[in-house]
């Protein structure tokens, strides 16, 4: 089944002509003026002896994805999974995987195993040249940091603060108002150096003292205010066990890792704009230490994804799974990696939407219909056509004895699989029968006929698709007037394909399947998991917008053509959209489709 190609990533991840962005025009400018050119690499991530022991750096960037696991992927990660990545491919360079597990709360085995499962099927790799695996963790980093806080105290560029939280806040400030110095701000150093041991040997309870860096209090970025940097934390660490009490703050640790793993481009949302100022306080510090080595690290901040009707916050995914809103992080409604790889889409088309979708500064929406169309656009030559009825209502052919000489007699029919054949190929075929009975949609019969409707009603002649021309006669209704067979008779000598094809003229034609070799399957209609385009935007109430309709489960008949699909293999349903045989639950004798989408696009409507 060649539409099983449709969900391999296979080879390189690399497309056509990429448009430029300002982080591309950044980096072609760093390489042009060599601003990384001279800079050493030490083989794996260390300090600055470890890297200037080293060779020159073969990679001539490097950049990072760095995804805390604590949670699965989703669309707006794998965005940065493109940039990033997407960057050092095309640049010469290598993208690190960094696990930034510097929080022990809430980081599981189970997340990271599934975030690189994700970040492989979208077709990436964190190898460099010579093959090492740049896959880290920013736990086996601890060690450095302790050293890195050691250093800024010594400097009296740190301290151990031991006001209260609520103290700390009130006296942080405002917008509008200068923060007031702690009373722990001028400890002597040794003072400070016994203190912070004394966090780290767990003399200290959670949240009995953080060191802070020394800044300035009436900074006009609140983020200078003497922020946190190292908090007591009494819990096991997935990595590091219990051997820590103490954690860096994400604003300390993040900086330190880029350093150590001698990052060139560290590029990250809008969100941490405020933040460089301190990325590069800290890591000038660090560097003038000669902790770690120049040139350092530079932070870029890009607009996150906001996609619409998806929601792309870990936390609240995770809590629509955990209250059983859906069935799991991977279920086909969930806007992560899992999810969409189990809905049907391609790596293919999400790597396009990335690139369709840009990278810039600017705040947007991006409509969920973009993803649809890239989708639609991988599939359309690669996913086999199939006829199912999803509605299905029987079908009559009264003469079908008279014509063919008997009531069990087959007609071997045909239609092609692919609209065009590939390069030196030809097109592939699907075969089906017709019989005395098939199935078609109960929307395909209407005893009265609005106006307009060219299909089946008394006294009007369709095409069965692929087969025969045949003349409706009336139908059969129960007690209440539902239809429960429609009859028609066939007109002989005018089969798809041959000769007689068109001596009868038709305004329609029909998608049916047969029931001598129809297969039943549960067909899984998905639509959107949120009635509004932004669900969770101005602190509205996500839970309250939740779609009641986003899935429609139907027994449906398809044609046999389907035996041989296997899970995750894509099919264009002629008339209804692109499906997927479900990767879970899919079995050959009992198969499952999901909808991916539609023919068309239907997100604004
Ligand atoms: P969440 O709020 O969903 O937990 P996060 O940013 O806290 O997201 P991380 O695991 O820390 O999740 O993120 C890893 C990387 O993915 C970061 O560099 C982050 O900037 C990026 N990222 C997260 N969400 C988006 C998004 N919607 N668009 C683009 N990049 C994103
Ligand atoms: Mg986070």
């Amino acid at each position: 089944m060649s539409s099983a190609d449709a969900s391999k990533s296979n080879d390189s991840a690399s497309e056509a002509v990429k448009p430029t962005n300002f982080l591309r025009q950044i980096i072609e400018s760093d390489l042009d003026k060599g601003t990384y050119a001279t800079r050493h690499w030490g083989g794996a991530p260390g300090d600055a002896q470890h890297h200037q022991s080293g060779q020159v750096d073969e990679a001539k960037i490097r950049t990072r994805f760095p995804p805390e696991p604590n949670g699965y992927l989703h669309v707006g990660h794998a965005k940065s999974i493109c940039l990033n990545f997407g960057l050092a491919r095309d640049f010469g360079g290598v993208c690190h995987l960094r696990f930034d597990d510097t929080n022990p709360e809430k980081e599981d085995q189970e997340y990271v195993d599934g975030i690189i499962d994700a970040v492989r099927w979208l077709g990436f790799d964190w190898k460099d040249a010579d093959g090492h695996e740049n896959l880290y963790f920013a736990s086996n980093y601890f060690d450095f940091m302790y050293r890195c806080a050691v250093y800024l105290i010594e400097q009296g560029l740190a301290y151990v603060d031991e006001q209260s939280a609520d103290e700390m806040k009130a006296n942080r400030g405002d917008f509008t108002r200068p923060g007031v110095n702690s009373p722990f701000r001028d400890r002597s150093v040794a003072e400070n150096l016994q203190r912070f041991a004394d966090m780290k040997d767990g003399k200290l309870a959670d949240g009995a003292a953080v060191l802070r860096a020394k800044i300035d209090m009436a900074a006009p970025n609140i983020n200078l205010r003497d922020p946190a940097i190292y908090r007591v934390r009494h819990a096991e660490h997935h990595n590091t066990g219990n051997q820590w009490c103490i954690y860096p703050m994400y604003t300390f640790a993040h900086p330190i890792e880029d350093a150590y793993e001698h990052i060139t481009h560290s590029i990250c949302t809008l969100e941490f704009e405020d933040q460089r100022p301190f990325y590069d306080w800290l890591l000038n510090h660090l560097r003038e230490g000669g902790l770690i080595d120049a040139p350092q690290p530079r932070q870029y901040e890009f607009s996150r994804l906001n996609l619409t009707y998806v929601i792309t916050s870990k936390r609240k995914l995770k809590h629509l799974v955990d209250n059983q809103f859906v069935t799991g992080w991977d279920d086909p409604r969930m806007p992560t990696v899992v999810g969409l790889r189990r809905r049907g889409y391609t790596p293919e088309s999400i790597r396009n939407f990335c690139e369709r979708i840009g990278v810039t500064k600017d705040y947007a929406w991006i409509d969920y219909g973009t993803l649809d169309g890239c989708l639609r656009e991988d599939l359309e030559n690669k996913a086999h056509r199939a006829m199912v009825v999803l509605d299905p209502v029987k079908l009559e052919l009264s003469n079908w004895a008279e014509v063919f000489g008997s009531a069990g007699h087959l007609e071997d029919c045909h239609l092609p699989a692919l609209p065009h054949a590939a390069e030196g190929e030809t097109v592939p075929e699907r075969r089906f029968t017709l019989g005395r009975e098939v199935w078609i949609e109960r929307e395909d019969f209407a005893e009265v006929p609005p106006k307009g409707y060219k299909r089946l009603f008394p006294g009007n002649k369709v095409r069965l698709k692929g087969g025969y021309v045949i003349e409706c006669t009336g139908a059969e209704k129960d007690a209440d007037g539902n239809v429960t067979k429609v009859l028609a008779t066939v007109v002989p000598d005018t089969k798809s394909g041959t000769p007689g094809a068109d001596s009868v003229k038709v305004k329609a034609a029909i998608t049916w399947v047969g029931v001598a070799d129809g297969l039943q399957a549960e067909v899984r209609m998905y639509d959107r998991l949120f009635t509004d385009p932004q669900p969770d935007a101005g602190g509205k109430d996500f839970l309250s917008l939740l779609n009641p309709d986003s899935l429609k489960v139907v027994t449906a008949y398809v044609e046999p053509s389907l035996k041989a699909a296997q899970a995750d293999d894509k099919f264009q349903f002629e008339r209804f959209g692109y499906f997927v045989a479900d990767r879970k639950d899919h079995r050959s004798d009992k198969p499952v489709f999901n909808k991916i989408t539609g023919l068309k696009d239907s997100w604004g409507k």
